[in-house]
Order: structure tokens, then sequence, then C-alpha cells
């Protein structure tokens, strides 16, 4: 099948102007300006796209699909415990059917808004066999010890026995310890040596709020309060910053300095003392931005340019309706550039295609328009901007669902 499009957005090159893709199968297999490509692959069927922009699919780095059913029902609240008790009073109003329907609409909302790849978090991994994916799917599994850390290994094992049923999603699993504050230090441990046993990614929530900050470094706040109230071993307070004591936990074995193979959401508070530990690091993690739910909690300012010229490597995700609007990476896009109006539409792109697929482990399968790279593509209206600065300013400014896309081949 050949693709034609009035530009081809590849994240390799400038757009292709009259541009076309060959897909055969799940793959795409050429690319190039449609003449060009029209000659060489003669008898194929085509198809189209007139006067749209094609794109590599976006890719949400980080979601919880569980919750989209709690978009609109917390209101933002003064401190961040307040959200956390609020979140679990709703989710004690749910049931395993709830949740089920909650993640199809989940599904269902990001592919109407161009997403073809999902980085979910479930904290329900018992569902994951029941459910099926229409994109691309990185099933992570969502682990909390903190009200009994007997039950660690235990919780691991179910959480991969689950894992391990999940319907071919195309994508790949991975585990969730939740956060310094709720997962133990020994289900850190477990997760990183089940992760490498595996070869499965690990995600994390870190260093998000500063509640969090004073928690670990001060012992105190309201985080800590509430976290002590329910009977947590506080003991690790009082000291380090939260990615002090991250560092010290996992995926660094002596000599091996930071963990690596992290995906690390948030990242909003770091101390002086952190920058020093991530300068003196050859060794990069991936970071998870989340722009509206930052601004939902009025997080501290993500230090998005520090991080990036260290070298980490920065995507986007929605996080969840709970403390978002609704699942549009473009959506995600346009509140970043508000924020950080130095980046290059371009740079902002990347972030939901060629970085996310980095940090997903799959950069020679996911995020370009590029031979042998997955078909998972999307169009969407194109003025013909003249300007290939113009198309990815276009491309952002794009705020309606998504009427063309292909995941793994399939419209
Ligand atoms: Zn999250």
């Amino acid at each position: 099948m050949i693709l034609r499009a009035r530009t081809v957005v590849t994240m390799d090159s400038p757009p292709i102007e009259n541009g076309a893709v060959v897909i055969s199968g799940n793959r795409i297999v050429d690319i190039g300006r449609f003449p060009e490509i029209s000659g060489r692959h003669s008898g194929q069927e085509l198809v189209d796209l007139a006067e749209q922009a094609l794109l590599p699919g976006l890719i949400n780095a980080h979601c919880h699909l569980d919750y989209t059913c709690l978009r609109g029902t917390i209101p933002p609240q003064k401190w961040f415990t307040d959200w956390i008790r609020a979140i679990n009073a709703e989710k004690a109003k749910l049931g395993r059917d709830d949740y089920l329907a909650s993640i199809a609409k989940g599904f269902a909302e990001a592919k109407r808004f161009g997403t073809t790849t999902v980085a979910n978090l479930t904290a329900f991994p018992e569902l994951i066999p029941h459910v099926n994916t229409p994109i691309r799917t990185w099933w992570f599994s969502e682990l909390i010890d903190v009200r009994d850390p007997s039950r660690t290994d235990e919780l691991l094992d179910l959480a991969i026995h689950a894992m391990k049923r999940a319907r071919d999603s195309g994508g790949g699993i991975g585990l969730a310890p939740h956060a310094l504050f709720t997962a133990s230090a020994n289900l850190y441990r477990r997760c990183e040596e089940v992760g490498q046993r595996e070869n499965i990614l690990l995600t994390t929530h870190l260093a998000e709020a500063r509640e969090e900050m004073s928690m670990f470094h001060d012992a105190s706040g309201p985080l800590y309060e509430f976290l002590k109230g329910i009977g947590r071993d506080m003991s690790d307070c009082g000291d380090e910053t939260p990615f002090a004591w991250f560092t010290r936990i996992a995926g660094a074995p002596a000599g091996r300095g930071l963990p690596t193979e992290w995906i690390v959401a948030h990242l909003n508070e770091l101390a002086e003392s952190d920058f020093e530990l991530l300068e003196g690091s050859t060794r990069k993690f991936h970071v998870a931005h989340s722009p509206r739910s930052h601004d939902y909690f009025a997080h501290s300012r993500f230090p998005l340019e520090r991080l990036r010229s260290l070298g980490f490597n920065i995507c986007l995700g929605t996080d969840s309706l709970a403390s978002n609007d609704d699942l549009s990476l473009f959506a995600e896009m346009r509140a970043l550039q508000r924020s950080e109006p130095a980046l290059s539409p371009k740079e902002i792109l990347e972030m939901v295609t060629v970085n996310a697929a980095r940090a997903l482990g799959k950069p020679q399968a996911l995020g370009r328009i590029r031979a042998n790279y997955f078909a998972d593509l999307f169009a969407i209206p194109c003025s013909g901007a003249a300007d290939v600065l113009d198309v990815f300013e276009e491309v952002l400014a794009f705020d309606r669902p998504v009427d063309w896309m292909m995941v793994a081949g399939k419209t």
C-alpha cells in the first residue's frame, strides 16, 4: 500500500512535500517523494491522504488509564497530600467493571488524539489479561507496599504473572514501584532485580511535589504526617532529598552510577546537591514530564533546560485524568510551549515521538517515519505552509480529533 500526503513529517529530515510512504504488513518499507515512490512501487494500492500532513504516531510516555473516569472529580487542592486523600476516596467507590470501562475509554480517547503508543501504569495488573488494546501498549504494573511491606514479593509475583498473560499489545511490559513514599526500598530493589532478569522496563514517580521533598529531607510536612499516620516506617526520612535516596536504593550497584533503564516521571523537586549527582553521571535515564498535570498541582518549575543540557531524555505524558482534562498530547505540547517558549515546535514534537521511542527501548522501530519502522501513523489537515517551521507549528496547534490513523499497518 502507498500512502500519499501533501507533507510527510518523518522526524529525520525536513518534511517531504508531496510525499509517500509504502507499507507492507505492519512495517514501513519505503519513503520519499510521491513521483519517485509511485515509480518504484507501481501497481500498489494507493491511499491519497490529499491535503494532509502524515506523521509518526504520538507516544504517551506516562499515563494511568485506570482513572479516565475520574475526569473533573477532584478540584485542585492546597496540598498534594489532600489530593492523594481525595483520589483514595474516589477509588474506594470503584470496582473491577468500572476500571475496565475506564481503561477502555482511555484507550479510545488517546487514539482519537493521534496517540498510537502508550506507557500505561495500572494499579490493577490482574485486569490486564481482560483488556483489548487498540493501540500499542506498554503495561506497567504500579506497585505499592506501604500498608503491608511483608507482601512485596507476593505483589511482584502476581504482577509478573498477570502481565505475562496480557493479550498481544504490540508493546511490552514493565514494573512501576509507585513512588518513594508508597513503595519500600525493598520493593524498588526487587523491581530492579526482576527488571534485569526479565529484561523489562522500569518506571516510577520521583520528586514530584514539595511535600515529598520536605518529607524525605526534613521529616516534616503534610505528606510526612499522613504517611506516619498510616503506619509507614519513616526511618528513611530526615536526611536526604528524594532523588538522592532514589539513587541509593535503585539501580546503582557499587561503581555503576545512577540508574539508567528507568523512565522517571516528574523530577520537579531537585536540590543543587541533586544536580551535582546528575552532572557527575555519564549514564542518563529518561524523564517523563506531564505539563498540564504539573500546572494543575502548581508544582515547582520543572527544570527542563538543565536536565536537557545534561543529556537526559525528556518525554511527555498526560498523567491521569484525576489531574488533567483529557488525553491529548497536542494539548500537552501546547502547555509545554507556553511554559518553555524557547523550545522549537520540532523539539517539542520530538518529546512525543523519537524521545519517547528511546525511553521505551524502541529507537529503531518507533517515533519516526523511516524504512523498517512500525507503520504507526496519523494524518491531520495541513495548510501547505511553505516554511518547514510552520508545519511543526501547525501540528502543535491541532486541537480536534484525528480522523485518519494507522497502528501496525492497520487503519
Ligand atoms: Zn503518574
